[in-house]
C-alpha cells in the first residue's frame, strides 16, 4: 500500500498518521520528522535546514528531494509506504511520480485531512503550549498556512485531477477521525 496523507499544519496528520502504518504495516515516512531529527543532530542537512523551517518557510525542492529519494530507496519502503508532508509542491509531486514509476509502482491513494482554519490555530498554540515546538508561534504558524495554501494545494489538486484523492473530515475526537481516515484508506485499496 503506498498512500500519501495531506493536511494543513494542525491538522493531525502525525497521529492520523499511525493509525495508518499500523492498519497496513507500512513505514511512515515524515519528512518534517526528519528534518526535525536532523536539526536535533545538527547534521549538515539539518543545518541547511533549519532557518526555513524556523520561519516556516519550505525547505528548498533540491534538499527535500535528495532526502526523500534516498529514504524511499531503503529496504523497508520497498513494499509500501505512508508519505506525511510530502509531497508539497507540485515539482515534488512529478519527482514523486519519477521515483515511484521507476520502481514499478503505483500510488494506491492519497488522503487529505480538511480543518477550519480558526481550529488548526487554536490547536497549534495549545501544542505550543504543551510541547514548545520551534515553529509553533503565531507569526510562524500564519506562514506555514499561508505556505500550505500557496504551494501545497496546487500539489493536492493534482492528485484530485487523477481522481485518487479522497476528502476526509479532520474535525471531531481523534478516534472518530480515525474510523474515517480508516475508511478512506479501504476506499483507496479497493478503487486501486
Ligand atoms: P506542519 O505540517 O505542522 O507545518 P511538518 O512537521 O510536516 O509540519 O514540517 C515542518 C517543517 O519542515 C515545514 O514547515 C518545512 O519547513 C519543513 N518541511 C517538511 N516537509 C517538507 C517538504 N516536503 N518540503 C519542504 N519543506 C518541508
Amino acid at each position: 500500500m503506498r498512500l500519501i496523507l495531506f493536511g494543513p499544519p494542525g491538522a493531525g496528520k502525525g497521529t492520523q498518521a499511525a493509525a495508518l502504518v499500523d492498519r497496513y504495516s507500512i513505514v511512515h515516512i515524515s519528512t518534517g520528522d526528519i528534518f526535525r531529527e536532523h536539526v536535533g543532530n545538527a547534521t549538515a542537512l539539518g543545518l541547511q535546514a533549519k532557518a526555513y523551517m524556523d520561519r516556516g518557510d519550505l525547505v528548498p525542492d533540491r534538499i527535500v528531494l535528495d532526502m526523500v529519494e534516498d529514504r524511499l530507496g531503503k529496504p523497508d519502503a520497498r513494499d509500501g509506504f505512508l508519505l506525511d508532508g510530502f509531497p508539497r509542491t507540485l515539482a515534488q509531486v512529478e519527482a514523486l511520480d519519477d521515483i515511484v514509476e521507476r520502481n514499478g509502482h503505483r500510488l494506491d491513494g492519497v488522503i487529505r485531512l480538511l480543518v477550519d482554519e480558526e481550529e488548526l490555530l487554536s490547536r497549534l498554540l495549545q501544542r505550543a503550549h504543551e510541547q514548545g515546538r520551534a515553529d509553533d508561534t503565531r507569526e510562524v504558524i500564519a506562514n506555514r498556512l499561508a505556505r500550505y495554501r500557496s504551494e501545497t494545494e496546487p500539489a493536492v489538486a493534482r492528485y484530485r485531477q487523477r481522481g485518487i484523492l479522497h476528502d476526509v473530515d479532520g474535525e471531531g475526537d481523534v478516534a472518530q477521525v480515525r474510523d474515517r481516515v480508516l475508511a478512506a484508506a479501504a476506499a483507496a485499496e479497493q478503487a486501486s
